[in-house]
């Protein structure tokens, strides 16, 4: 037990561990990983302070051309009602985001062919030009270079793109044949390369990931070195080959999250949804094990049930409002603020 907590210790020193080092950290007991969970909060306070950035996201289409085993709005889902918004639709959302302080909005979406990067173009463009003083994330999966090129030249700020397992032979696991974790890699090179404040990520506890792969996530991340890294439990949706698996725990989800912390103390790290989704207080206790972003979600509620990655998604009845000032008071709990402001992360 003494020498888990020295591993602790050691991370927090040279910021990263061998493979083996933190498989055995991944494994550590509870009282290592209070510890580990108490050094992260306070590498979380010692760069952002009591800070907690605010992300709108906007869910603009469900409709995928991909088929991830561990999605709910996968191609071979056929009972997924589909829907997009309109160019207004979204337009609309930052309005109403911007009137609650969101000075950031993710366009999030499934690889639907019908937004085309003239229309992606457009989208960000009026945002930028209506709200110059927001960032635009995207999040709508992998594209050529010459397409993230186009919405950076447009306009678009960052990109978020979950690299969901780093080990080979479990993405191969997780995903068809087609889609392969050399595409997704490139991908993210190509995106730090034009210049976009880039994230990565994965999920905790996705079917056949052992302690294995997640060691191999967070070397993966440490080479990379993005500005943000996306952290939240597998759920299984009912309507996906992996409907019968367990979900990943709040422990490992927490545990993964303090890790990251202490390997980039600057990274931006969200409290996801998922997380909140898995138990009461999740974002709440996320925050505590390190991280330090929200991203409530900015959709017409009347899209919402509509979204479904994972089974019981939280907060898709209420209002953008009722959800902002819900999660100000969860924040607030835990001695932390909501701030109206951009966030750029500080990992540059
Ligand atoms: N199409 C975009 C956005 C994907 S949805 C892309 O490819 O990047 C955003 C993230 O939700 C995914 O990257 C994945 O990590 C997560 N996700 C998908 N299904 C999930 C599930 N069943 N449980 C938890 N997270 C899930």
């Amino acid at each position: 037990m003494c020498s888990m907590i020295n591993l602790v210790d050691k991370l927090c020193k040279e910021r990263t561990l061998s493979k083996s080092e933190f498989i055995d950290l991944i494994n550590c007991d509870e009282t290592t990983s209070e510890y580990l969970r108490s050094l992260a909060e306070k590498t979380r306070i010692e760069n952002y302070g009591y800070d907690i950035y605010m992300r709108g996201l906007i869910e603009f289409t469900n409709y995928c051309k991909q088929d991830c085993y561990y999605c709910g709005i996968r191609k071979s889902n056929l009972s997924c009602p589909r829907y997009r918004l309109s160019f207004s639709d979204i337009m609309e959302c930052c309005r109403d985001g911007y009137a609650l302080g969101f000075r950031t909005f993710v366009l999030q979406g499934g690889e639907d062919p019908y937004f085309t990067d003239d229309r992606i173009c457009e989208i960000i463009e009026a945002i930028k030009k209506t709200y110059p003083d927001c960032a635009v994330t995207l999040s709508l999966g992998e594209k050529s270079r010459e397409s993230f090129k186009r919405y950076f030249e447009c306009g678009a700020d960052r990109y978020l793109l979950r690299h969901e397992t780093a080990n080979k032979a479990h993405y191969g696991k997780l995903h068809p044949e087609k889609q392969t974790l050399e595409s997704r890699i490139e991908c993210l090179k190509i995106l730090k390369e034009i210049g976009y404040q880039v994230g990565c990520g994965f999920m905790v506890g996705s079917p056949f990931q052992g302690a294995e792969c997640l060691a191999d996530d967070l070397l993966f991340i440490k080479e990379l070195n993005p500005q943000m890294v996306g952290i939240g439990p597998f759920i299984p949706h009912e309507q996906t080959p992996f409907k019968d698996y367990g979900a990943g725990t709040l422990e490992l989800t927490l545990r993964m999250l303090s890790i990251v912390r202490l390997m980039l103390p600057k990274v931006l790290l969200p409290a996801t949804t998922a997380l909140a989704t898995i138990d009461p207080r999740g974002r709440e206790k996320g925050i505590l094990a390190g991280a330090n972003v929200v991203m409530p979600n900015l959709s017409p509620v009347s899209v919402r049930k509509k979204y479904q990655l994972y089974d019981n998604k939280v907060c898709t009845g209420e209002e953008s409002a009722q959800c902002r000032n819900c999660l100000e008071k969860r924040i607030e709990s835990v001695g932390c603020r909501l701030v109206v402001a951009r966030g750029d992360s500080k990992n540059i």
